[in-house]
């Protein structure tokens, strides 16, 4: 018979129960930091999924155990208690660097830690993916964009961000993260990739983090008024988590560094989305106006066609279909809550 050489290496199939590895891809050891987040812990199911052993390395400021809680006792996973401004050895081949609060409440709570996490963390994650080698994901934001002069954003338009202002902890540390992942990229060769992530929502979303999807669907879970802010006319595009992990996951396995767009292009105002979750979630929901926050984005909305074009993706859950998916976890964790304060 006529012998063939592949190339590709494939990993014994490992114990019983677990998904085995597919031919021709490599076992890969995995870091998440933020891993115990909303984003991090769904991102970290897939990889143990599919096989993976996977680090989260998380300072638990808005992730839980909760979130990955599942995976305890299964020993491709490991959790580490670490805040990523201080260093950290690992061995591993790729890192998504996650770590960071990502909504404005927690994100300005402690504005000087915000800037610390996105600066000296990513200089720590980076410094690791250049000692051993790895391939380094940073997940960064559509506020790079600040309040946006271009609609819908393209990657190459360079923002309109206000660097003094309540915001700026965030956007301009995702905007230097952002340089730092470049120039060790062009300086020491590390792998990167860059990932600007739009508005995601879904299960796991911190209840209290006043974004407004989860402050919507939380509000009209406890038959209290959704808060509308300002006139209600801002927009913004909406994309559901599953869509996020399979772009993350993407954009780390394929060969761009990007920076790529990661978002639904469905654009909603403010009013119409308190609109659907009435449709969703309860057809007798109220909404109540209330005065908007300082430098909040008038419109958002991802032009992802370099994303569909390199890395084949594009998000498959829209708006009307991914709320309902994230109403049994809230209206759970909103029991729970209460249960508590009876207590
Ligand atoms: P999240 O707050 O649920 O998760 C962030 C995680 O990072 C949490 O588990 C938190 O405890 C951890 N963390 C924060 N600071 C840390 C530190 N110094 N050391 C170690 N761990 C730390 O937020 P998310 O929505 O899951 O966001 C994940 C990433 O995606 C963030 O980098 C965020 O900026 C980015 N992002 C998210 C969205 C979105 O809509 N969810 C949009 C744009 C960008
Ligand atoms: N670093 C880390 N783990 C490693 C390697 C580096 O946390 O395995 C940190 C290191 O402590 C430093 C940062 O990453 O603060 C940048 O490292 P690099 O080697 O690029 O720079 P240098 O140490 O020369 O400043
Ligand atoms: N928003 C709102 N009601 C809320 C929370 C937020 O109308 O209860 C508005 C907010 O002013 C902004 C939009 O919803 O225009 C999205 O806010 P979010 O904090 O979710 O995300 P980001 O501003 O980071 O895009």
């Amino acid at each position: 018979g006529v012998i063939t050489h592949t190339s590709t290496v494939t990993t014994p199939y490992r114990g019983a129960g677990r998904v085995p590895v597919g031919i021709g891809r490599k076992r890969m050891r995995v870091v998440v930091t933020g891993g115990a987040g909303f984003v991090g812990s769904h991102l970290v199911d897939k990889l143990i999924k599919r096989g993976d052993d996977v680090i989260v390395i998380d300072n638990f400021f808005t992730g839980r155990k909760e979130n990955v809680m599942h995976h305890f006792g299964d020993h491709r996973f490991e959790l580490i208690r670490h805040d990523v401004v201080e260093p950290i050895l690992l061995e591993v081949d790729q890192i998504y660097h996650l770590a960071c609060p990502a909504s404005p409440v927690h994100y300005k709570y402690n504005p000087v830690k915000t800037i610390k996490t996105n600066v000296m963390g990513t200089l720590n994650m980076l410094g690791l993916a250049k000692r051993i080698g790895a391939r380094f994901l940073l997940t960064s934001t559509s506020e790079v964009y600040g309040d946006p002069l271009e609609h819908p954003q393209k990657e190459t338009y360079w923002g309109n961000v206000n660097p003094i202002g309540v915001r700026s902890c965030y956007d301009e540390g995702k905007r230097t993260a952002e340089t730092l992942t470049m120039d060790y990229h062009r300086g020491a060769d590390v792998e990167v990739r860059i990932a600007r992530i739009f508005n995601t929502y879904g299960p796991r979303m911190c209840l209290d983090d006043g974004r407004v999807v989860s402050n919507f669907v939380a509000q009209a879970i406890r038959k209290q008024p959704m808060t509308v802010y300002g006139d209600g006319k801002q927009t913004r595009s909406f994309q559901y988590v599953s869509d996020l992990v399979d772009g993350l996951m993407a954009l780390m396995d394929g060969e761009h560094v990007g920076p790529f767009n990661l978002g639904n292009p469905g654009e909603f105002t403010m009013l119409e989305l308190a609109e659907v979750v009435k449709e969703v979630i309860d057809p007798s929901a109220t909404i109540e106006f209330r005065a908007n926050t300082a430098d909040d984005p008038h419109k958002r909305k991802p032009d992802i066609s370099r994303a569909k074009e390199l890395l084949n993706w594009e998000p498959k859950v829209p708006l009307r279909d991914g709320l309902p998916l994230m109403v049994n976890d809230f209206r759970n964790r909103i029991l729970n809550e209460d249960e508590g304060k009876g207590n």
